[in-house]
């Protein structure tokens, strides 16, 4: 379903790029354009623009550009038409969704309903674990694990106190019917006896958040010394708006240190989680209760190709580090393990060795394909039959490796297995030149002339179409893409949409032009005129100069086999073009003085 063309237009025009981005990017004034550190890559100075006359932004350091839905897409995780609605809705711009059935309206507004329901819920958790006199037990226990208040604040942390219907009257007393918390998860109804009851009791809580930052589902952990009975960890159920398989805890914090640090910290638990933050390793997720799932998968991949997996050091933790494998090969994931001697976790180890223990530590991973391998090795013994039932068991795995990985990985392995190379190749099968990995397409470029003059469409439009409008389109790109953008900038059209069209089709191209909004003088608008001809000039004098080469090379050839028409024919075009040659050189060398610096 679409968004009107206009509606975007209008939130993207409504809503001020420099402010939004703001909520996420110190930025400071330079000039007509702001600057801060980019969120995208690990920088010290900053290279990140944002230019709020264009309504992009442009990190000059990683070549990440776009307008102000690219940047909610890339650091939130929402698609194009969420981000849209999301800016809309704190813009004021109603979106009409008139595609919508009935049903999904009405299924769209009791999620919407749900959502407020789990949003009061974290709301009044927070309240008491961090001034509630109830929240006392929680604030110990956190002090105990050596968790901050300001961490509890930041990371959205609760308490739910003993009893049995704390939750469900304060909810109530705002409003929020009993139905609405059944179908949250937050309480659960008693059917012998008709009644209902929190499901959270004496308990410190993690809110589980959706990508756009709202609270769908709780973790619960028990306080120390609780009943024996009840579980250590108690999760909220699935419901219309939690699908456990499909969340990870801690993303909405964890997305744009992943994107700027390019790895991404699988831990295993809630606690491990906030540790790692609290230590300033803010790359860090956890599933919610469940093992790693594909539909996870999909999420981490947008973000990055490199995980290191944290699972703890127990058995259960590298029973399911080798369960997780197939999922990373699957999905072109670099996964690499950490071992942490003498902790039981994440947690335990940055509470134990500091900061600067863990960064050390991160230095030691490992592939956890290596591990897996040498732990089927030894399951299987030293014997001959056991090395053939480890290779057995191996080759589906190996099989799902391509190009050098999976070379270097057969070596490896066979030396592990005591087993020739060429041995260990033949049974895994020779596919390898099938997968091999296909060469990176080739990143386009604008040469200088090309540059300079979407430079000056971008800045000056209409300057720009005036010296355009006599030129030779082939002449000045014999990409279809370009010639278009060019059109609709010399027409009017604003950058961002231009963007928007080309973000597929032409990812080089719209960074060239976010990159040209981002670097202001170059030109000023008194000679933009002027600097366009003469680069519209130069642009044909290259095709004259070499039609003339072409055309002296053919008329040789009409010397020698003497085809006499031909060769008059060709002369007198050659006469022309030397003509065209001698204005344009005049054009081209007459510049000068336009260029501000540069
Ligand atoms: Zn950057």
């Amino acid at each position: 379903m679409a968004i009107a063309k206009h509606v975007v237009d209008e939130v993207r025009a409504r809503a001020d790029i420099v402010s939004v981005i703001g909520q996420s990017v110190t930025l400071r004034r330079a000039g007509s354009s702001w600057v801060g550190l980019c969120p995208f890559h690990n920088e010290k100075s900053a290279s990140f623009n944002v230019v709020p006359s264009k309504q992009i932004y442009h990190c000059f350091g990683c070549g990440a550009g776009g307008d102000v839905f690219t940047f909610l897409q890339k650091t939130r995780g929402v698609g194009f038409l969420d981000a849209v609605r999301e800016l809309a809705g704190q813009v004021g711009v109603v979106v009409e969704e008139r595609q919508l059935s009935p049903e999904e309206r009405l299924r769209n507004s009791r999620r919407k309903d749900l959502y407020d329901t789990c949003e009061a819920a974290a709301k009044w958790y927070g309240t008491t674990l961090l001034v509630g006199r109830e929240g006392a037990p929680g604030r110990d226990y956190l002090a105990q694990r050596g968790v901050t208040l300001d961490t509890a604040r930041k990371y959205r942390l609760g308490y739910a106190p003993e009893g049995w219907n704390n939750l469900e009257n304060h909810l109530k007393a705002e409003g929020f019917d009993a139905d609405l918390m059944l179908r949250a998860g937050l309480i659960k109804k008693q059917e012998s006896r008709g009644t209902t009851y929190d499901v959270f009791r004496g308990r410190l809580l993690f809110s589980i958040l959706d990508d756009r930052g709202r609270p769908i589902a709780f973790g619960g952990r028990a306080m120390p010394g609780a009943d024996k009975d009840s579980p250590k960890y108690l999760n909220s159920p699935g419901t219309e708006i939690y699908e456990k398989s499909k969340v990870l805890y801690g993303l909405s914090w964890a997305r744009t240190a992943i994107q700027r640090r390019d790895r991404l910290l699988v831990v295993e638990g809630y606690f491990d989680a906030v540790s790692l933050w609290q230590a300033g390793f803010e790359e860090a997720v956890a599933p919610c209760g469940t093992a790693l799932t594909a539909e996870h998968l999909d999420i981490i991949r947008r973000l990055t190709l490199k995980v290191i997996a944290l699972f703890d050091s127990d058995e259960a933790g590298l029973t399911a580090a080798v369960r997780s494998l197939a999922l990373f090969l699957s999905a072109g994931v670099e996964a690499r393990r950490l071992d942490l001697p003498g902790a039981k976790d994440p947690d335990e180890y940055v509470q134990k060795f500091g900061a600067a223990g863990f960064e050390e530590r991160l230095t030691k991973t490992e592939p956890l394909l290596e591990l897996v391998i040498r732990r089927t090795l030894d399951k299987h013994g030293p014997s001959a039959e056991g090395r053939g039932r480890a290779a057995d068991e191996l080759v589906p795995t190996l099989r799902r490796l391509t190009g050098t990985v999976r070379e270097a990985t057969i070596r490896r392995a066979a030396g592990w297995m005591g087993m020739p190379d060429a041995e260990l190749h033949r049974i895994v099968g020779g596919t390898a030149s099938s997968t091999a990995v296909e060469p990176a397409p080739r990143r386009w470029m604008p040469d200088k002339d090309l540059a300079h003059l979407l430079w000056l469409v971008v800045h000056f439009p209409t300057e720009s179409g005036a010296a355009l409008e006599s030129a030779d389109p082939s002449q000045i790109s014999e990409l279809p893409e370009v010639l278009e953008t060019i059109a609709r900038l010399v027409d009017g059209e604003g950058l961002p949409s231009v963007l928007e069209a080309l973000k597929d089709r032409a990812p080089d191209l719209a960074r060239t032009l976010s990159q040209a909004a981002a670097n202001s003088d170059l030109y000023r608008v008194d000679t933009a005129e002027y600097a366009a001809r003469s680069i519209v000039a130069r642009m044909e004098l290259r095709g004259v100069e070499s039609q003339i080469l072409t055309i002296n090379r053919e008329i040789h050839h009409c010397e020698t086999t003497g085809d006499k028409s031909s060769y008059a024919e060709r002369v007198r075009q050659l006469s022309l073009l030397y003509a065209r040659q001698a204005t344009l050189k005049k054009l081209v060398n007459r510049r000068g003085g336009g260029r501000t610096g540069c």
